[in-house]
């Protein structure tokens, strides 16, 4: 079974899908693993780490694979390369690559989306949406605090006390609870507020302090949140602001999955903050949960700066092909039979493979995607 590592080429991204520290699993379980040269670059994973590791350098890799291996979803004209029948583990946002998930069906190529992946226990080692936010929340802090020009935690020196920063995190899901844990590490004072019901006991098992607005709970189906109505959404702003004012940091990881991020700070609440507050929000590519962000830019709106995130994790690019790697062989492992020659035969009647199973035999079998596309 041969298995292809593509080089990534979207704008932006770093991340490669396989790294060398795990090459030599997928060979023990019978793949040959080609790498287009190159791939690991961006992420600091030399060609020849991948070649010491038993994989074999290959331009012409995702040709003969029978499997391929990437972060981003390929371009159709590379979906077109492919053999027909072989198969593809990729991020697939269905909704914003209709072409892509067309090129695939047509190819006839079998794919599967990772975020996609059903979020149950069994499935927590194969959940790149978990291992991705994690990167994207711890990023979120230390960028924050590298643009706030103050201390985070309190200091009693001879010349006097320095007070702590005050960092507020809107949304507490697992970004947001990494960029919480991030930031108490570092000695702020961190308050938090989600929407779902579950999130205080969340923020305050990590020593921060759940911001309580009296307001009711929006849980949505598996563990989400539900979307805002536009009173609640005023309500809630409303609420908020004068913790927002009295920030030094401000940090957002609000999503609603399949919509655009829930706007959560107008720029009125931004222009209330002091003088150097500083705003991430890793939101800004899902449209932003600050208005006024722009992702990939600091903007400055009153007296903050903010910051909106654009390929957050890509900048981290190591450790999160480490984690995304990791969470691919693990989805990879549980479809394949392993000998001397494995053989990729996913199991269409689990859960896990079904659940995040896009194309196949020539057709859209993720039903959302096919009421979506047709066919
Ligand atoms: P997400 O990325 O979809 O959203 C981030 C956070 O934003 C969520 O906590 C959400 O509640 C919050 N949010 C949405 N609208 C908001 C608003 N208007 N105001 C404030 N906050 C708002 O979330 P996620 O990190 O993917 O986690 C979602 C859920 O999935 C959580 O309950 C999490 O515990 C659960 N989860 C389960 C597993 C598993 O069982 N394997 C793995 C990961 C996450």
């Amino acid at each position: 079974m041969k298995v292809a590592v593509v080089r990534e080429t979207r704008p932006g991204e770093a991340r490669v899908a396989m790294v060398p520290e795990l090459v030599g699993e997928l060979t023990a379980l019978g793949c040959l693993v080609l790498v287009e040269p190159g791939a690991g670059d961006r992420a600091e994973f030399t060609d020849e780490a991948y070649v010491d590791a038993g994989a074999v350098l290959d331009e012409g890799a995702v040709r003969q694979a029978d499997l391929v291996l990437a972060v981003q979803p390929p371009d159709p004209a590379v979906v077109r390369e492919m053999r027909s029948g072989a198969a593809l583990i990729s991020f697939l946002p269905v909704r914003q690559e209709r072409e892509v998930v067309v090129a695939l069906r047509d190819a006839g190529v079998t794919s599967f989306a990772m975020e996609l992946v059903p979020r149950i226990s069994r499935a927590q080692p194969m959940d790149a949406l978990s291992s991705q936010a994690f990167v994207a929340g711890y990023r979120a802090a230390i960028v924050a605090s590298g643009l706030l020009r103050r201390f985070l935690p309190m200091s009693i020196t001879a010349a006097g006390t320095v007070p702590p920063a005050e960092v507020v995190v809107l949304g507490a899901g697992v970004a947001g609870l990494q960029a919480i844990a991030t930031m108490q590490r570092l000695g702020a004072v961190v308050r938090a507020y989600d929407v779902r019901a579950s999130a205080a006991e969340e923020i305050a098992s990590l020593g921060a302090v759940p911001i309580d607005l009296g307001l009711a709970p929006l849980d949505g189906a598996a563990g989400y949140a539900r979307e805002m109505t536009a009173a609640r959404s005023a309500r809630q702003q409303e609420l908020l602001a004068p913790y927002v004012a009295n920030a030094d940091v401000l940090i957002t990881t609000a999503a609603v999955p399949g919509l655009r991020a829930p706007v959560l700070v107008s720029r009125a609440m931004v222009e209330a903050m002091r003088p150097g507050s500083v705003v991430v929000d890793i939101a800004a590519e899902a449209g932003g949960n600050v208005e006024g962000v722009r992702p990939g830019e600091i903007v400055r709106i009153g007296q903050a700066q903010v910051w909106g995130g654009a390929d957050v994790t890509s900048q981290l690019p190591a450790p999160a092909s480490q984690l995304y790697a990791r969470n691919v062989l693990s989805l990879l492992t549980s479809m394949t039979l392993p000998g001397d020659s494995a053989v990729f035969a996913p199991d269409f009647a689990d859960e896990i493979v079904a659940g995040c199973a896009v194309t196949r035999d020539g057709a859209i079998v993720h039903p959302p995607t096919r009421d979506l596309i047709g066919g």
